[in-house]
Parts: structure tokens; sequence; C-alpha cells
């Protein structure tokens, strides 16, 4: 088993299986990045995903989230979701949905059922500022796809103050009559995405916010739970937010990152990584170095940061990756 000095026992692992992406959000990968992509020969291959995912697995790992970059757009990302859907886990995948019509059968084939899509904005203009591209009909439609394929489908909002938080409310009155689960996500700081903490929408702004025109009740969670959700009454669909910035969830926390370049991160604010490729390529065992990534773990927020998003004023003061780099 994979376990800290904190006593948390790690069984969830995230790959990402590429730092590329079809939409180019300034929050996850800033448009004045130094940072190049990787090149193919950087990124684990099919054969060393597979392999690693197995040594995860035989510690104890039960659940494995697909993501990137956009996870989808590896030419070879079928045959990924092929290969992982082999083993007795629960895989779950985090996309932005513009090319799930092309995915459907794989992911109905390989068991997943639960589909993250991130979605911003309901607005087609605003979601084209934000991404930077013009797909928002394509999203809209692909999550239809899915509803009505039957997949359990969670929404991902990142809520910037003054960009969407006006548009809380039209996410909501869209749980009314449709199934989507949808998850507010406080904006988080990376290298170069411009964060500062006047930009966070945070949980109790959001709550509040929601409360003065419906009356919601929380839903018990799990202690790994990072999301915490709320129903309305009469609502088909859900929401939840994911408070890493006012509320940091680290001590049920039982999460492992892989980078698309085979770095493992105990955190997503992590410093330090630790290279699981290099050794692999070289024909030495990586579990020792798995074990000592985890045994490393800081007790909070990758030991960057300790508590309130108004302890950093901004996102300079934060030494990571871009979060396209990390895998989200
Ligand atoms: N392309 C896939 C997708 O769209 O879900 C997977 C990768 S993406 C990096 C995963 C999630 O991270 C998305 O929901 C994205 O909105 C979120 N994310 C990226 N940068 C963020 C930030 N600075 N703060 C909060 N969430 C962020």
């Amino acid at each position: 088993m994979l376990i800290d000095a904190y006593h948390r026992i790690h069984d969830y692992l995230r790959i990402s299986l590429t730092d590329k992406c079809n939409l180019k959000c300034s929050y996850c990968d800033p448009v004045d990045s130094e940072i190049e992509s990787s090149t193919q020969s950087q990124f684990m291959t099919v054969d060393e995903i597979d392999h690693l995912a197995g040594i995860f697995i035989g510690e104890g790992v039960k659940k494995i989230r697909l993501t990137g970059g956009e996870p989808l757009v590896r030419k070879d990302a079928k045959e990924i979701i092929r290969r992982l859907s082999k083993y007795k886990v629960e895989l779950a995948l985090s996309t932005n949905a513009i090319l799930i019509d092309q995915f459907l059968d794989t992911l109905q084939s390989a068991g997943i059922r639960s589909i993250n899509v991130s979605l911003d904005s309901l607005q087609k203009e605003k979601f084209a500022q934000i991404t930077g591209r013009d797909y928002f009909d394509k999203v809209k439609s692909n999550i239809d796809l899915l509803l009505e394929n039957r997949f359990h489908v969670k929404v991902n909002v990142v809520v910037i103050k003054n960009v969407n938080h006006e548009e809380i409310l039209d996410f909501i009155r869209w749980t009314e009559d449709v199934p989507v689960h949808i998850r507010f996500i406080e904006f988080m700081p990376f290298s170069g995405n411009h964060w500062d903490h006047e930009k966070v929408f945070t949980h109790r702004e959001i709550l509040d916010l929601i409360q003065k025109e419906f009356s919601v009740q929380r839903i018990p969670t799990d202690p790994h739970d990072t999301a915490k959700p709320y129903y309305i009454s009469g609502h088909r669909g859900t929401f939840a937010v994911i408070s890493t910035m006012s509320e940091p969830f680290c001590q049920g926390c039982n999460r492992i990152r892989l980078t698309a370049d085979g770095k493992l991160k105990n955190c997503l604010f992590s410093k330090g990584e630790t290279d699981l490729l290099t050794a692999l390529r070289k024909g030495e065992d990586v579990l020792p170095l798995i074990k000592y990534c985890i045994a490393v773990k800081n007790e909070r927020l990758g030991g960057q940061f300790s508590s309130l998003a108004e302890a950093i004023p901004n996102a300079d003061m934060i030494d990571n990756r871009s979060m396209i780099k990390i895998g989200g």
C-alpha cells in the first residue's frame, strides 16, 4: 500500500496522457508561458502507461483517472483506454468533450460510466473568450450525447470572479430538468496563470449566491471526496464546490498524479516530482521511487502555502508546472 507520513492511503491515480489540448484556456495553459510542449518521445508509451498502472494497482490503487492536457487528442488514446480496462479498477476520464462522439463505443466497452467534462460558460461568446476556441456547440451537443447514453456527467466549472461568476445561477438552473452534476472549482494558482486572490470566488460566496434563490441541502460525503456536494429539492442534477483555496481538504487526500512525461507528483501543488519514466527506461525498479515520493508528501498543499487564498498574493509565489503540464 502507498501510505504517507500522515497515514493517508493513496489509492487514486490520475494519469495525464498528454500536455497538448485542443482548447487554450489561459488559467490552465498560459499564453505567455515559456514552457514548451513535450515531444512525443518524452511521453510515456502505451506499454509504459500499462506497465506503470499495473505497478500502482499492485500497490492498492483502486481508481485511475485519465486526464491531460486533453487526453482524447492523443492518437493512441483508444488503445490506452482499452489496455487499462483489463484491470479491476474504476477507470474514469476528464475531458473537454470536444472529441467525445468519436469515443462513445470505446468508453462503453471499457466500462467507463462517469465522465468529468469541463465547461466554464453557458454562453457561446464567453466560452470562446475563455477557451480561445469556438467549440461551444460541439461541447454542448456532446454533453447531450453522453446524457442520452446514460453516462453520469459531472461538469467542471472553474469560477473566476468577474469572468464567469455571474453564470453560477444559470448553471444551477440547468440542473433543474437535466441530470448534470455541476462542480464549481475555486480558481487555483499555477505557473504563469495570472492568478491572484481577488479572482477567487470562494465556496462561501458561491453558496451565498445560490441560497438567495434556492433552498439547498448538503449531501453527505466520503472523507476522500474533494467536492462538497449539495442538492436542491426537485432538481434532476446536483451541484458541488471544490474549495481547494478557501477550505483545503488535504487531510483526506488519497491522490497521486503521473504526468504525461512520466513524473510522479504527490500533490497538485508539490514543487518536487519523481522521475519514474527515466528509471523505467533504464530498466530500474520504480517501486522504491514511488514509495519515496509518497513518503515525502507534505501535510498540506504541497508545502507551498498554508491556508486561505488571501495568504498568497499571486501565482508567482508558487513554484510548479502549469496545470496543462501536470494533468488536472
Ligand atoms: N482537458 C481535460 C478537461 O478539460 O477536463 C482534462 C485536463 S484539465 C487540466 C482538468 C481540469 O482542471 C479542468 O476542469 C480544468 O478546468 C481544471 N483547471 C485547470 N486549471 C485550473 C486552475 N487554475 N484552477 C482550477 N481548475 C483548473
